[in-house]
């Protein structure tokens, strides 16, 4: 039996992953959630502004669309639509883009 351990998605970091960064993805016919990395406890932000960059610099295709970035407590070997979905730590690193301007 071979189980894989998903580890955290900064350079160097040999972690375990413990959050999920995606976000849902749809082409009309098909949904599903699009990963965008895995974070670790310490690397959650970094991961999560990474994302949203990448999410921005994205140009969907026609009839595509990419939702916002989403984080989810992550669990080895759980399923997509098993994953929680932590809305209030998305509130947190959103906040400190924004909020860091003019402060
Ligand atoms: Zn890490």
């Amino acid at each position: 039996m071979s189980e894989i351990i998903v580890r955290c998605s900064m350079p160097n970091c040999r972690e375990p992953a413990t959050y999920k960064v995606a976000a849902s993805w749809t082409d009309s016919r098909f949904k599903e959630l699009k990963t965008y990395g895995h974070a670790c406890d310490a690397h959650l932000g970094p991961v999560f502004r990474a994302a949203e960059d990448r999410r921005a610099s994205y140009k969907p295709a026609a009839g595509e669309s990419v939702g916002e970035i989403n984080i989810y407590r992550y669990t080895n070997g759980w399923l997509d639509w098993e994953l929680q979905r932590k809305g209030d730590l998305e509130e947190n690193y959103r906040s400190w883009g924004s909020g860091a301007q003019g402060v």
